[in-house]
């Protein structure tokens, strides 16, 4: 294969890496081969064996229905000029300068793999817990599959109203024979079956009713269990009643919201066996210790909302505080990105900085970092739902290909633009991928184990079992 200034030819296809295999990776890997008249390979690499990031790692395995999304990336994995190579983490087994040489643009999809901190007293007492262990603990995902939660207590506290509490406390909320067919990892389903105690899951928002994240089809969910009331005191949407929500500035989505709410705050409990109960305006100061030495208490203040200045409202402090029994929390108060060696981080955002979709040094010099484009949660940050990352994805391929198109990008960038360069340098360096052929014998497998248990799929729950099942069916 010749170099040649234009790459994106039948003679000298456009080669790209995509380092990330969730929906914003899979995305701009659509983006770059329904794009006419364009020759492009792309190499989609993931540090897990497995692909489809939160999609298998974060989404909750009684939202079936939404994992079906998968069918799309798979039609693009069909495309002949995409391949995988999972169990490769970009920082460890290769590094962001090593794909600079083999690759034309390098795209990164790498997600929001830690969680902020509270920077609280008590925050590390045992029973503590952000809401992505939990989460990724019940998917199975091998990085927190170690963990042990002690969820047998009488009262949780999830931190954070968005959709991701909402799925903690909807899972805690359950009857485990109600996940029991699904993906959820089968040790994580057997310790909920273990839980008596149980009887209620707070749920603590700093702000307002009608600042809440949740949308109203997940909230209208918690309101439908089978397993748990939803307590809605009146407290939590008083002067709510009647208000106008084109004055009060409410979109649509919030204005079903607080109909939902004010509803539901009329409504007397049914009894059922545990209650989900809101509480809105107020902010963890601290988490207490109880008398093993474990979480025993979460003290909250109530706040009030203030202008910020800025055209939004700010929970502000009142000075009035409630201390809440609860033995288990989990803070879901946003994801936040793992800075990757050799590429620019924004440590206030917790973001790769881009311009556009365009990677830059940082966001005050916004100094492009040539052939290095951003796509999903890495680039704005854990907001949006799956399809969200659709657009964006399309924008920055869009970028991409408007930088090569008006010879932007610098010739000839990739030093090694062959397809054999990147299995050889692993090879070089000891790393084993796994290919989307082997991902393929894994997901039969998976779904086999499942079939035998009664379940959609029981997963693969260590990557050193999947590399041992892989050697043993070759
Ligand atoms: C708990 C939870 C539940 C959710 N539920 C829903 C839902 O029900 N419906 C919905 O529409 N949206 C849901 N979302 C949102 C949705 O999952 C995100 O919008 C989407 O996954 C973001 O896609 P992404 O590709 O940017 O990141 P991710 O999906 O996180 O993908 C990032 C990928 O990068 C890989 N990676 C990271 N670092 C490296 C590295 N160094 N080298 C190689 N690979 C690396 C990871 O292994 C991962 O596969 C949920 C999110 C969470 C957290």
């Amino acid at each position: 294969m010749t170099q040649s200034a234009h790459p994106g030819t039948a003679e000298r296809p456009l080669r790209a890496a995509i380092v990330g295999s969730g929906p914003s990776g899979f995305y701009a890997a659509d983006a770059l081969i329904s794009r006419a008249g364009l020759n492009v390979t792309i190499d989609i690499i993931d540090r897990l064996p497995t692909p489809y990031g939160l999609v298998r790692g974060g989404v909750a395995p009684d939202h079936q229905n939404i994992k079906g999304v998968i069918r799309v990336y798979e039609k693009v994995m069909a495309h002949p000029g995409v391949r995988f190579f999972g169990n490769i983490k970009v920082g460890r087994d290769i590094q962001a300068a090593d794909l600079r040489a083999c690759y034309d643009a390098v795209v990164f999809a790498v997600g929001n793999e830690s969680d902020q901190r509270m920077r609280l007293p008590g925050e590390d007492l045992p029973g503590c817990h952000s809401a992505t262990e939990f989460v990724g603990w019940y998917n199975g995902h091998p990085d927190f599959t170690h963990l042990k939660f002690e969820l047998d207590v009488e009262a949780a506290v999830v931190i954070g109203v968005g959709n991701v509490a909402m799925d903690v406390a909807r899972i805690l909320a359950r009857d485990p024979h109600e996940l029991a067919g699904t993906d959820m990892a089968g040790y994580a389903l057997e310790e909920l079956k273990t839980v008596r105690k149980l009887k209620r899951i707070y749920v603590v928002g700093r702000r307002g009713a009608a600042q809440a994240a949740f949308s109203p089809k997940e909230i209208k969910e918690i309101g439908a269990l089978k397993n748990a009331d939803l307590i809605v005191g009146p407290d939590e949407v008083a002067g709510m009643e009647g208000k106008d929500p084109a004055a009060e500035g409410w979109d649509v989505e919030t204005k079903q919201d607080i109909e939902f709410l004010l509803k539901k705050a009329q409504e007397a409990p049914a009894g059922k066996p545990r209650q989900i109960v809101l509480r809105f305006l107020r902010s963890p100061v601290e988490f207490l210790a109880g008398p093993h030495g474990r979480l025993g208490a979460i003290k909250l203040e109530q706040n009030a909302l203030v202008d910020d200045g800025k055209g939004d409202l700010k929970a502000q402090g009142t000075g009035q505080f409630e201390t809440l029994p609860v033995g288990v929390a989990f803070k879901a108060i946003g994801y936040r990105g793992v800075p990757l060696p050799g590429v620019p981080y924004d440590v206030k955002k917790g973001i790769i900085p881009s311009a556009e979709g365009r990677v830059v040094e940082n966001l005050e010099n916004r100094k492009l970092v040539p052939g290095a484009y951003v796509v999903g949660w890495a680039k704005r940050g854990p907001s949006g739902l799956i399809g969200t990352n659709k657009g964006d994805s399309i924008a920055t391929v869009e970028a991409l290909l408007n930088d090569f198109a008006a010879g932007k990008t610098p010739p000839n960038l990739a030093a090694d633009p062959r397809l054999e360069a990147l299995p050889e340098l692993l090879a070089q360096r000891g790393a084993r991928w796994v290919s989307f052929e082997d991902w393929k014998r894994i997901d039969e497998e998976e779904i086999r184990r499942g079939k035998a248990a009664g379940k959609i799929r029981e997963k693969f729950i260590n990557i050193q079992e999947v590399l041992k099942f892989l050697d043993s069916t070759r």
